[in-house]
């Protein structure tokens, strides 16, 4: 069984010389079962936030070019120490940066989106036998320059890599086992998913960003390569993600995600007139602040109040932004509360099942946690709740709608 697999390893998979050398060893056996190979690998562990550390010692602000520059070295060190590891095993381990492959980028420094992948070449040293072990994380631009692709970017390297391959899928190997109905950590009797759907894994931002980079999951969407996330330090298959098929069964609720780093912040009295709305989140989003649950109320003799949650870290920027707008609006009231988590469950069967909302209501009223607001979409419902509620409100969800259970 010839298969092509692309596998890539995060920072903590080849934090140090132990370590790359049981990827090598994990490498090696795929290599024996008779697959070809192609490794995509972050940094050392934390040496990509060593090398910022340094820039910023230098400079607060340091040029971009020259950031992506240094940045990018961490991931050299770390695809010629695990070509090195190869060689050992008698394994054709070869080391190559994006530069040298011609992963092609546009030329937003620190933030570069791949535009294509020259495959030739890596296609030429596969068929010589080569394991070719690739920098994750940058690729060049136009000018010649390297740039990076954002924190977390190998995965994205990893997943343009298997679709310029036409690989069978891409395995992003971390330190944890795979994807599950909810964080291990905030409930013990969260389950480990053996398939969810590109759809499901990108609803479940919150959760899903903590495993693999979100962007990584779109790319694998538009081009259809399923990802599989996996543990390079326990064995088992990892949580295989994909598109939806009809042979898969569709769990009413997959997953629960939450999130207690955002804050809630509401503008009162506000006049119910056209374009209100644009109004008040234009300056926000000017001022790069990103919202993400959004409610109006229906309106009150003609004024109505605006909600929405921001980063947390956002929170005071954006109230400064409310207070001065709540003076052109006739002076209404705005209120911050920091003391907030969302809660969302997300299914794919969601779409065919009606209740599953009174469900989750209930289920949340039975522990008395109280809601402060709902939002849904078509796979997913979100409610914010207290902070100090978030254990149980997770611990109950998750009972609810028994995910523990297969
Ligand atoms: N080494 C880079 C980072 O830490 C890229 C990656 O790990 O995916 O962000
Ligand atoms: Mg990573």
């Amino acid at each position: 069984m010839n298969k092509l697999i692309v596998k890539k390893f995060g920072g903590t998979s080849v934090a140090n010389a132990e370590r790359i050398e049981a990827v090598a060893d994990l490498v090696a056996k795929s290599v024996e079962d008779g697959n070809e190979v192609v490794v995509v690998l972050s940094a050392m562990g934390k040496s990509t936030d060593e090398l910022i550390k340094l820039s910023k010692d230098i400079n607060p602000n340091p040029d971009l070019r020259e950031y992506d520059a240094l940045v990018s070295t961490g991931e050299q060190i770390s695809v010629a120490l695990l070509a090195m590891a190869l060689q050992k095993r008698n394994i054709k381990g070869k080391s190559f940066t994006a530069y040298q492959l011609g992963i092609r980028t546009n030329s937003v420094h620190s933030s570069a989106r791949i535009l294509d992948v020259q495959v030739k070449k890596i296609k030429e040293e596969i068929s010589s036998g080569v394991v070719p072990v690739i920098t994750g994380f940058q690729g060049m631009n136009d000018e010649g320059d390297i740039t990076t692709l954002g924190r977390g970017g190998s995965d994205t390297t990893g997943v343009a890599i298997a679709v310029a391959l036409e690989a069978s899928e891409c395995q992003i190997y971390t330190d944890v086992d795979g994807v599950f109905t909810t964080d291990p950590r905030l409930y013990d009797k969260a389950r480990l998913l053996k398939k969810i759907t590109f759809e499901e894994m990108l609803e479940l931002s919150s959760m899903g960003a903590k495993v693999l980079q979100l962007r990584a999951v779109e790319y694998a969407s538009k081009y259809q390569m399923p990802i599989r996330v996996l543990s390079s330090f326990n064995a088992g298959e990892g949580t295989l993600i994909e598109e939806e098929d009809e042979s898969m069964e569709r769990p009413i609720v997959s997953g629960i995600s939450s999130i207690d780093s955002e804050a809630k912040l509401t503008l009162r009295g506000v006049p119910d007139i056209p374009g209100v709305a644009a109004k008040i989140l234009g300056p926000i989003s000017e001022a790069g602040i990103e919202v993400d649950v959004i409610v109006q109320n229906i309106s009150a003799e003609n004024t109505t109040d605006f909600t929405f949650t921001v980063n947390e870290a956002d929170a005071a920027a954006a109230e400064a932004i409310l207070l001065e707008m709540s003076n052109s609006f006739g002076g209404g009231l705005v209120e911050v509360d920091s003391d907030i988590a969302k809660i969302s469950i997300v299914g794919r069967g969601m779409r065919a099942h009606a209740g599953i909302a009174s469900k989750m209501f209930e289920a949340l009223a039975n522990e008395e946690i109280n809601i402060l607001l709902i939002t849904t979409s078509e796979i997913k419902i979100s409610v914010v709740i207290k902070r100090d509620s978030m254990k149980d409100a997770i611990v109950c969800l998750h009972d609810a709608f028994d995910l523990d259970k297969e």
